[in-house]
């Protein structure tokens, strides 16, 4: 049993080593992952199920969650992320095993940011890990990590600023003029920049029953969005796809 036990391994190199929270229930997983991250220098905190998970994410504040779908104890790994995304928007990635990739829709249906099927090489946990953590800036809140509002009432990310009240957009500080849809897309993304949205629920709440025709719907908008509002539209660092999975926005390009 793992339950609680905060194994910490901190490497050498960095200042403030960025601290993972893994909530996983086999051993040989949790020694691998202990040893493998702390060797690259990640402060690890281990929960062997998801209550132990709540509690050590409140007592630890992790700057990322690693989290293991299934779960002894009967509080899932969604459970936990449904639970911290309540009040936090702290990154998580969910780790599933082969063949549970339905799930994964789901996970990012709950908040999860990003995800890994098992068995997953450490080092692209460890880019994985990078690379949401770079999208929540130590030294700022982690509810700074995406868009936010500022006294105008408009969503800022990045180089992007969407008005919703006057339905503008300004792109680096130039107004963009965006068809209807088109606005209520990227609107929806921005709104949640740093987070994959899947094409369901970009679908369903873009254009809801309105939906007609072949699922090349989205990609066209997507494509014409990153024409007007990407430097390079070919190699798009705004808004990123997810293979097989959806769109992301990623905030700064
Ligand atoms: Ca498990």
């Amino acid at each position: 049993m793992v339950a609680g036990r905060t194994g910490v391994a901190r490497g050498e190199g960095e200042d403030h080593a960025i601290s993972v929270l893994i909530a996983e229930d086999e051993e040989s997983f949790v020694d691998a992952l202990t040893v493998g991250l702390g060797r690259e220098g990640f402060l690890v905190h281990v929960a062997g199920d998801g209550n132990a998970a709540l509690e050590l994410f409140k007592s630890v504040a992790p700057d990322v969650v690693l989290l293991d779908q299934m779960l002894p104890g009967g509080v899932s790994g969604l459970d936990v992320c449904r639970s911290i995304r309540a009040t936090s928007s702290v990154p998580i990635i969910m780790v599933t095993a082969k063949g549970e990739e339905i799930d994964t829709v789901v996970a990012l249906e709950v908040g999860a940011d990003d995800y890994v099927i098992k068995p997953f090489r450490m080092r692209e946990l460890v880019a994985r890990i990078r690379a949401v953590s770079r999208r929540s800036p130590r030294g700022t809140s982690h509810e700074e990590r995406g868009a936010e509002r500022n006294e105008a009432g408009q969503i800022v990310a990045g180089e992007v600023t969407v008005d919703p009240d006057q339905r503008r957009v300004y792109v680096r500080g130039q107004e963009v003029r965006l068809r209807r849809k088109e606005f209520d897309l990227l609107s929806l993304l921005v709104e949640n920049a740093g987070r994959v949205l899947t094409r369901d629920v970009l679908i369903d709440r873009v254009w809801g029953s309105d939906y007609i025709g072949d699922t090349k719907t989205l990609d066209v908008h997507i494509k014409r969005l990153r024409s007007q509002i990407e430097r390079n539209p070919v190699e798009p660092a705004l808004i990123t796809t997810v293979r097989g999975v959806g769109y992301r926005f990623a905030g700064t390009g």
